[in-house]
């Protein structure tokens, strides 16, 4: 007999009428004899709404009090899914995170879960119970309730597979699986049916929103299988899995995109040691990821650097690095808002060459000028002009057979 953790996000539980065709799907499975854990999130718009409703009050609310109110948007869920489940004629039974025995760190609002008691599950699922589990909740270790940030439920989903040693786990969401690019973009964007975890990690802190990244960190980590899948259809979704022999075969799996950030360069700085230390001190004191660097070779003792960071932090950052401009009497600070970083993934790069140089090429034949390159064993990523990045995300696609319906040059 198999046990499946199954996680439906928000969307898939909106309404009461949702809600009750998840009921009948987890019956179906229950019927074929598998023992079912479904991580439910709150019902589509629930969060925003309590932390709008907050912030009516303050600005700056206190972050524990924060995750109290955040974590009652999965009790609604998983409760009326179980009232749903108990009406249909089956016995359920709703588990908040600390009724389970979800333990994390004390960091709220995105705090990390350290161990789950798994006796309480097992408990009910063999007195043939489904269980419904709120998804995003913990405790900490001085019994206060913590969430694991925005998209959580993905985390205590893969978690509690990890733990229970699930067969899959199974994530149903808005859309049918993990694309070759966003489909938005390119209409030729096919639909997966593997992804390695590491791949899935490139292309999702790229912007293929499809889980959250920690989820896939966790799943990677405890060799998880996640099925991600449509909550509306029958349709098998993608397979984000360890990486396989025959993942290699193929150069490139998948094309991704970020409009995300900004540019800031720091002209004819001296080139002695201690400088890049100092520009980027203040910028990670205060909190800002830095992506790219790029430091270009010296001329008279004197040196550019380059980087990007989030758009949202681009004033701040341009504020900070003025200063340090300033001490250490550069040039002048540049900075660009418009730019966009398109970038190829795939496991298949490890094993082949040329991969970067045909991509290159890519955007040379349609004349887009790459503004910087950065690389990694499986993924390598130019920072364009952001009116091209359409644009160059389809002829990337193309150029490495992704396209739908085409067997590919690769
Ligand atoms: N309800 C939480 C959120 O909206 C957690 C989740 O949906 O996974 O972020
Ligand atoms: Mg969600």
């Amino acid at each position: 007999m198999s046990l499946i953790v199954q996680k439906y996000g928000g969307t898939s539980v909106g309404s009461i009428e949702k809600i009750r065709n998840v009921a009948k799907r987890v019956i179906e499975y229950a019927q074929q004899g598998h023992r079912m854990v479904v991580v439910l999130s709150a019902m589509a718009g629930q969060t925003d709404s309590l932390i709008a409703l907050a912030h009516e009050v303050t600005q700056d609310p206190d972050l524990r009090e924060m995750d109290v109110l955040l974590s009652t948007g999965e009790q609604v869920s998983v409760a009326l899914f179980a009232i749903t489940l108990q009406s249909m004629g089956y016995e359920a039974r709703s588990l908040l995170g600390f009724q389970v025995g979800i333990y994390t760190d004390h960091l709220y609002g995105k705090a990390r879960i350290h161990e789950i008691d798994t006796h309480r599950i097992i408990e009910e699922i063999q007195n043939d119970r489904i269980v419904a589990v709120a998804g995003f909740q913990g405790l900490d270790e001085q019994n206060n309730i913590t969430t694991l940030g925005r998209g959580g439920s993905d985390t205590t989903a893969v978690a509690l597979a990890a733990a229970l040693k699930a067969d899959v786990c199974e994530i149903f969401t808005d859309v049918d699986g993990v694309y070759t690019t966003d489909p938005n973009v390119c209409p030729k964007a096919k639909k997966m049916e593997f992804i390695s975890y590491e791949e899935m990690l490139e292309m999702a802190s790229m912007g293929a929103k499809v889980l959250e990244i920690r989820a896939v960190e966790f799943a990677m980590k405890f060799d998880v299988p996640i099925h991600v899948r449509t909550s509306f259809g029958k349709e098998q979704g993608t397979m984000v899995i360890g990486e396989k022999k025959d993942m290699e075969k193929v150069l490139v799996s998948g094309v991704a995109y970020n409009k995300n950030e900004a540019r800031i360069t720091l002209r004819r700085v001296p080139d002695r040691p201690g400088i890049a230390a100092l520009l980027f001190g203040p910028i990670s004191e205060a909190g800002i990821v830095v992506d790219m660097i790029i430091q270009n070779t010296s001329e008279d003792g004197l040196t550019d650097m380059t980087f990007t960071v989030p758009k949202p932090e681009f004033h701040r950052t341009m504020k900070l690095v003025s200063k340090v401009a300033k001490e250490v009497n550069a040039e002048k600070v540049l900075g660009d808002e418009d730019i966009a970083k398109v970038s190829i993934v795939g496991v298949g790069m490890r094993t082949h060459a040329g991969v970067a140089q045909k991509m290159f090429d890519t955007l040379s034949r349609e004349n887009i000028n790459i503004l910087m390159i950065s690389t990694s064993e499986i993924k390598v990523s130019c920072v364009i002009e952001e009116k091209y990045t359409e644009l160059a995300v389809r002829v990337l696609h193309k150029a490495f057979g992704l396209d739908q319906d085409e067997s590919g040059d690769q």
